[in-house]
């Protein structure tokens, strides 16, 4: 591997005599890992259900595996939602958000998701998280991935920090802010991202992330929490960062900090500084405008009342083209920011009938008395897009690989007609 001489200078000098191991780390191919989605099942029954070999648990996590060579971005369990793959010292971040207070959670840089939906698991289901990316294309692929993993009580927003800084001051209980950074960390697992360093993009980067930190601190309530994340060594964007963080922030203490390097942890390396904001006042208290239609919410609870075994909990946000979310109890006001999902999107009223969409399946079908149990090989048939010959009463249905929702169908004369979204169907030699 060609590293840059200036960089593997300044890991010399960093690290001492520590060095020889941490470049020796770079012989060997990266680290994979796999977190079990206890949103929809447990790491017991998931590792017995498994079609790879799951290894060792990263971190003592019982949710968190090590996984060997295999892609199993393509597998029926993962269009469930059953698991995402996420690098393993990545996270560390979720992990270290275990304990804290949850009830008002932002996730800053969130794309493409494997910090919020690790989160999301941590709140199971209890209080609000705002999920916020800048980039408006990769917050669509973070509300996707959301989507995919049923996660109910999320919006997926972008908007810039500054943005959401003034509209949410001392509001959340925790902001995580996992920083954009040099990504010295990425260097064996996404060899594009050696050419792109050098010494003044790690400058550049610092600069940035003390920006997106002084705009998140102003977000941190009252005794809440600022977990500060990156992928990267240089002491300009970790240690030193949340020392200049704390001069400028004296409302701040250290609560702590981890730095893994791939010589001391089976994983790429991550750098995580856990903060806590002293005693304040709580200022915003603005709660999402919930819009009602009675005639649309009349749809809806008949299609509710024949699909599920049992009333959803939340209230109904009904948009003036038709299409209906439930909202989680405490989502706050989200105006100033592009919203790209609000809690569950349940499905469109077109004035006459309620059609549901894709998330409802995802994230309550295993809820549904309407399910349609498929074997793994039918459901990639599924997925592919095709029609499916069933005896199935008419009507919708939760289409699942084994008990797990993978999407709607709807069945009109034994024939369960696809209603998964083109985007999201399996392509060609997967
Ligand atoms: N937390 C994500 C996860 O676990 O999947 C990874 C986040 S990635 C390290 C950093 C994100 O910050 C990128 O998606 C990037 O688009 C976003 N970003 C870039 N510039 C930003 C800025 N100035 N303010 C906030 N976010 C920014």
């Amino acid at each position: 591997m060609n590293l840059p001489q200036a960089f593997l200078d300044r890991m010399r000098e960093r690290l001492g005599e520590n060095f020889p191991a941490f470049l020796a780390s770079y012989e060997g191919s990266p680290h994979r890992g796999l977190r079990v989605n206890t949103l929809k099942i447990s790491p017991e029954e998931f590792a017995r259900r498994a079609p790879f070999p799951l290894g060792e648990n990263v971190g003592g996590d019982a949710a968190c595996f090590y996984i060997g060579e295999e892609k199993p971005g393509a597998d029926p369990y993962h269009f469930a939602g059953l698991y995402y793959l996420q690098e393993p010292s990545a996270m560390t971040a979720g992990s270290m958000a275990n304990g804290l207070n949850k009830r008002r959670v932002l996730d800053l840089c969130a794309a493409p998701g494997g910090k919020t939906t690790h989160l999301a698991q941590a709140m199971a289901g209890e209080g609000v998280l705002i999920a916020n990316e800048v980039n408006y294309a990769r917050a669509k692929i973070l509300s996707q991935n959301v989507e995919r993993m049923g996660v109910a009580n999320c919006a997926v927003v972008s908007a810039s920090p500054e943005t959401l800084a003034a509209r949410f001051p001392s509001y959340f209980d925790l902001v995580l802010a996992d920083a954009p950074c040099s990504g010295e960390g990425m260097f064996r697992k996404e060899e594009n991202a050696i050419p792109e360093w050098s010494a003044e993009n790690v400058a550049r980067c610092a600069v940035r992330q003390s920006a997106i930190l002084d705009e998140a601190a102003k977000m941190v309530a009252s005794s809440g929490h600022l977990l500060y994340s990156t992928c990267t060594f240089a002491e300009e964007e970790d240690e030193w960062q949340v020392e200049e963080f704390l001069k400028r922030h004296p409302e701040f203490s250290l609560v702590e900090m981890r730095k893994l390097y791939p010589h001391t942890f089976r994983g790429e390396g991550h750098f995580c500084a856990l903060l806590r904001k002293q005693k304040g006042e709580m200022l915003c208290k603005k709660f999402f405008p919930v819009r009602k239609n009675t005639q649309a919410e009349r749809a809806f609870r008949a299609f509710e009342e024949d699909f599920f075994r049992a009333p959803l909990t939340g209230t109904l946000h009904t948009l003036a083209d038709g299409r209906m979310y439930l909202v989680p109890a405490g989502m706050p006001d989200l105006s100033g920011a592009s919203l790209l999902r609000l809690g569950v999107e349940l499905g469109a009223w077109d004035g006459k009938i309620f059609k549901p969409a894709h998330a409802l399946a995802m994230a309550f079908g295993k809820n549904a008395n309407r399910k349609l149990s498929l074997s793994r090989d039918e459901a990639k048939n599924f997925l592919r897009g095709e029609a499916l010959q069933k005896d199935f009463p008419d009507g919708w249905c939760a289409v699942c690989v084994e008990e797990f929702p993978i999407g709607l169908g709807k069945c009109v004369g034994g024939t369960v007609k696809n209603h998964l979204p083109k985007g999201l169907r399996l392509v060609k030699g997967q």
